[in-house]
């Protein structure tokens, strides 16, 4: 297929790009740390050689949720957000930007939100988790209370917020204690994610702001697989759950999440995505340079899906949620 649009495609700064040496082998890292440095050559080439016709871009993870220092998370999140734009404004018809947040304050992701997509014309947001404030070992989600002004302008500005994996801290990982093979994108990664994207669910956020676009990537971290037992649980019992929410948590997932197939090249995933949220959700992405775009593409042109959820999910899908029209050529 041609036209192609991914948005979970990654690149990074001098500053921020060790923090993904520990997911590639020694041996792969040279590859990995050029993969992620590049935009306008290797990058393109694949983009050309797969059918891919545009990349939003985001920063690197952890990166900027894991400076404890609210100032220099500020600063690192701005940085990064201003050498995007120059990257975008360099080629706008093949890339755009998703805004790094500085999520350790809200106040402050709010204003750099506003700046990215008012200021320097971004698309969107994709936060790498939660975020370590004030000391390392402090994990912050953001179902919290003190999020939900932020939560609001993140509505208001209509920007699709995209949950990033990133890795639970030491303290909260003991069950992977011995088998660190476990973490990253094996299983850690989904896991941290899907419980973060549940919190959401049934705090009773999208309750409070119902026009949400949350996104996740990896074909919905499982939850999909899980959605039917989640609310049912043992319905014998007959006893209500007890969250702030007033919905089912199935509701929310299928009214305020998008899902990307990032790094999940699989069919049978696809189509039991497809049965839970419906193709009008699920979105093309390949998870560069931390994936191949030519393994992402060759698996999804062939996928056993009908060529109308192929032209949604490849490509139209993206073009509505982003409002991507006036910037794609022919
Ligand atoms: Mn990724």
């Amino acid at each position: 297929m041609q036209g192609k649009i991914g948005l979970e495609e990654h690149f990074a700064l001098e500053e921020t790009v060790m923090d993904s040496a520990g997911f590639a082998p020694e041996t792969h890292w040279p590859e990995l740390r050029a993969r992620l440095l590049d935009i306008h050559e290797r990058r393109l080439r694949e983009m050309d050689a797969n059918g891919m016709a545009m990349m939003l871009l985001s920063l690197n993870a952890p990166a900027v949720q894991a400076i404890p220092d609210t100032d220099r998370a500020c600063e690192v999140a701005r940085r990064a957000n201003d050498f995007l734009a120059e990257q975008v404004a360099r080629r706008p018809d093949r890339f755009q930007g998703l805004a790094a947040l500085p999520m350790q304050d809200p106040e402050r992701a709010a204003r750099e939100l506003e700046r990215c997509v008012q200021d320097l014309g971004f698309k969107g947001a994709l936060v790498n988790g939660f975020s370590q404030v004030g000391d390392p070992h402090t994990a912050v989600y953001y179902d919290l209370p003190r999020y939900r002004p932020f939560w609001a302008t993140v509505e208001a500005l209509g920007a699709p917020f995209y949950l990033h994996p990133r890795n639970p801290l030491p303290a909260d990982a003991r069950i992977y204690d011995g088998h660190p093979w476990l973490l990253g994108p094996t299983w850690g990664f989904g896991q941290e994610t899907a419980v973060h994207a549940l919190r959401l669910m049934c705090s009773g956020l999208f309750d409070a702001y119902p026009g949400l676009a949350i996104i996740l990537g990896h074909m919905g971290e499982g939850l999909p697989y899980s959605m039917w037992r989640i609310d049912n649980r043992n319905a014998w019992i007959e006893t209500p759950p007890r969250y702030p929410a007033r919905r089912r948590i199935a509701e929310y997932f299928r009214e305020n999440f998008y899902l990307t197939t990032s790094g999940n090249f699989r069919t049978q995933t696809l189509i039991d995505a497809i049965l839970e949220v419906g193709a009008d959700r699920i979105l093309f992405s390949t998870d560069w340079p931390f994936e191949n775009v030519d393994h992402a593409a060759r698996w999804f042109d062939s996928a056993s899906i009908s060529e109308r959820d192929r032209e949604k999910i490849g490509r139209t899908n993206a073009v509505e949620l982003f409002g991507l029209a006036p910037l794609l050529g022919g």
